[in-house]
């Protein structure tokens, strides 16, 4: 599928039209606004790794945004998003959250699936059943992988208190508060180890080679670094960590 959507880029839209954005379009923009908000410096590099697609097909996305008006490309090579393609690309992130929440709070589906799903969904949506969305859901929560509306930055994290469970202190207990949720197998990583939005864990030891021994929901689990960079926590009290 996600080679067809890097096909679709080739289809060129008539000129001396209004851009109609595509599927793919779309996807590019967002990706570059998800990529800043991980603290990523956004070059195509970093893009054709995120969309899993080639190189030249990156190139060739960015050159139609760049003439959109919707990205500037640095002399550095880095993709900035302009007003414009910040404005389109946090509607489909706001969109995107919305029907994640719908999947698990309407349909109760599990946190761990409901990305690969809304990634579908969201470029089906009309803005009328959005609306109604909304109305229904609510604004200012969390979508089901504790991650808020607004895309945040590692920095802003910090601000609301959160720390990456990479770098807290052992003989903690912690809350996990958001997720990085563009892996589906890390999200099942996680979910196997009893490590999901709002879960209590206590940090038992930092190991000479950086994993982390964990008592979660499952037991004592062990958590190696690249995991543990993708897990954002925030401090909790003394109860114990609840089997689940
Ligand atoms: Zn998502
Ligand atoms: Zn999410």
């Amino acid at each position: 599928m996600l080679v067809q959507r890097s096909l679709t880029v080739l289809n060129r839209a008539p000129y001396n039209t209004v851009p109609v954005i595509t599927v793919s379009k779309e996807d590019y923009l967002k990706a570059i606004l998800e990529a800043e908000s991980e603290g990523e410096r956004v070059i195509s590099a970093t893009l054709a790794h995120w969309l899993r697609v080639s190189p030249p097909a990156v190139t060739m996305a960015v050159r139609r945004l760049k003439k959109d008006g919707l990205v500037r490309v640095n002399p550095d090579g880095r993709v900035r998003l302009t007003a414009a393609g910040r404005k389109i690309a946090r509607k489909l992130t706001t969109r995107h959250h919305l029907i994640e929440r719908m999947l698990s709070e309407i349909f109760g589906m599990e946190w761990y699936k409901v990305h690969d799903e809304a990634e579908r969904l969201e470029h089906a949506v009309s803005p009328d059943f959005e609306a109604r969305l909304l109305a229904k859901l609510g604004r200012g929560v969390a979508c089901p992988h504790g991650n808020m509306t607004e895309v945040e930055n590692p920095a802003s994290r910090r601000r609301r208190g959160l720390v990456l469970l990479a770098q807290a202190e052992p003989g903690q207990n912690f809350e996990v508060s958001g997720i990085y949720e563009r892996d589906r197998r890390l999200l099942e990583f996680l979910e196997q180890r009893a490590i999901r939005p709002g879960a209590k864990l206590h940090v038992v030891h930092r190991n000479y080679d950086n994993t982390l021994t964990l008592a979660t929901g499952a037991g004592n689990v062990f958590l190696g670094l690249s995991a543990a960079e993708r897990v954002w926590v925030r401090a909790a009290g003394k109860n114990a960590v609840a089997k689940s």
